[in-house]
C-alpha cells in the first residue's frame, strides 16, 4: 500500500481547533504512516480556494461562536461550491461541533444568523438554557463493519441541532445530550459527509472510526491492516467508562 496517500484538506486549522480537534489529523497521520500509507495535508484558511478534486478527506473542527462567525462567511462565499463538488464525488467530509453546525443551513444566535454551507439539511439554534456539556457515548451502525459500534467522546455546545426529515443521525445517544438534548440523535451522516458533536479529540478515543474514515476516503474494498492498538483500546475504554458505558 506504499504508493497510496491520504490527501487531507484541513479547513481553518487555526480558528476551528477547540479542544485540540486538530489532534484528529495527527491520529490519521500516524495510522497511515504505521501502515506505509502516505499522508499529505493542505491547510485552507480564510480566503483560500479549495480544490474539490485534490483531497480524499476534508476536515473542519470545532470553534467558539466568534470564530465560527469568521469562518462561516468565508465558507459560504469562497468554499461552498468546492465542498459540494467534493461531497458529490464521495470524498469524506468530517466536521466536529462548531464545524458540524456549519454543515447545515444556519446557526441562529439571538438576532444573528450564521449561514452554513447547506451540505446537509439541518439547522442549529442557540436556545436559552444550559450548554450541553459532558461525556457522551453513541451507538453507530456504519456500512462495512458488520454491526453496531460505540463512539465515545466529550461534548460542549450551546447550539441545539435539528435534522431535517430526510436526514439520518450519525448515531443514537447512549449517554449524554447529542444534537439537542432530547431527540436521542447525535450527529449526522449522509454518505461520506459526517458531522458530530464529539470532541475528545474524537479520533484518538475511537481509533476504529479513524480507520473506517481512512478506508472510505481511499475507497478501499478491504479492511486496513490491523495495528497493535493496546493504547488506543485503553483510550477508548477510558472514554466509554467516563460516559458510563
Ligand atoms: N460555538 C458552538 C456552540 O457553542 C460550538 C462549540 C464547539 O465547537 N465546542 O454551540
Amino acid at each position: 500500500m506504499a504508493d497510496r496517500t491520504l490527501r487531507v484538506c484541513a479547513l481553518y486549522p487555526d480558528l476551528m481547533n477547540i479542544y485540540a480537534d486538530r489532534g484528529n489529523l495527527l491520529l490519521l497521520e500516524r495510522r497511515c504512516a504505521w501502515r506505509g500509507i502516505g499522508f499529505a495535508v493542505t491547510a485552507a484558511g480564510i480566503g483560500d480556494a479549495v480544490d474539490p478534486d485534490a483531497h480524499d478527506l476534508y476536515y473542519l473542527g470545532g470553534g467558539q461562536d466568534r470564530d465560527q462567525m469568521l469562518c462561516a462567511q468565508d465558507l459560504v462565499e469562497v468554499k461552498r461550491d468546492a465542498l459540494h463538488a467534493a461531497a458529490a464525488r464521495d470524498a469524506v467530509l468530517l466536521a466536529v461541533c462548531g464545524g458540524y453546525q456549519l454543515l447545515g443551513h444556519s446557526y441562529a444566535l439571538g438576532d444573528e444568523e450564521i449561514p452554513g454551507v447547506g451540505l446537509v439539511d439541518l439547522r442549529t439554534v442557540r436556545a436559552d438554557g444550559p450548554r450541553l456539556i459532558g461525556n457522551v457515548a453513541i451507538e453507530v451502525d456504519l456500512p462495512g463493519l458488520g454491526g453496531p459500534r460505540v463512539l465515545a467522546g466529550f461534548e460542549n455546545h450551546g447550539g441545539r441541532t435539528r435534522l431535517g426529515p430526510g436526514e439520518r443521525p450519525l448515531g443514537r445517544v447512549l449517554r449524554g445530550h447529542g444534537n439537542d438534548g432530547h431527540s436521542g440523535h447525535e450527529g449526522v451522516r449522509r454518505g461520506n459527509v459526517i458531522g458530530t458533536y464529539l470532541h475528545g479529540p474524537l479520533l484518538p478515543k475511537n481509533a476504529w472510526f479513524a480507520d473506517w474514515l481512512i478506508g472510505r476516503a481511499l475507497g478501499l474494498a478491504e479492511p486496513l491492516d490491523p495495528l497493535d492498538d493496546a493504547l488506543e483500546e485503553a483510550a477508548h475504554a477510558g472514554a466509554r467508562r467516563a460516559a458510563g458505558v
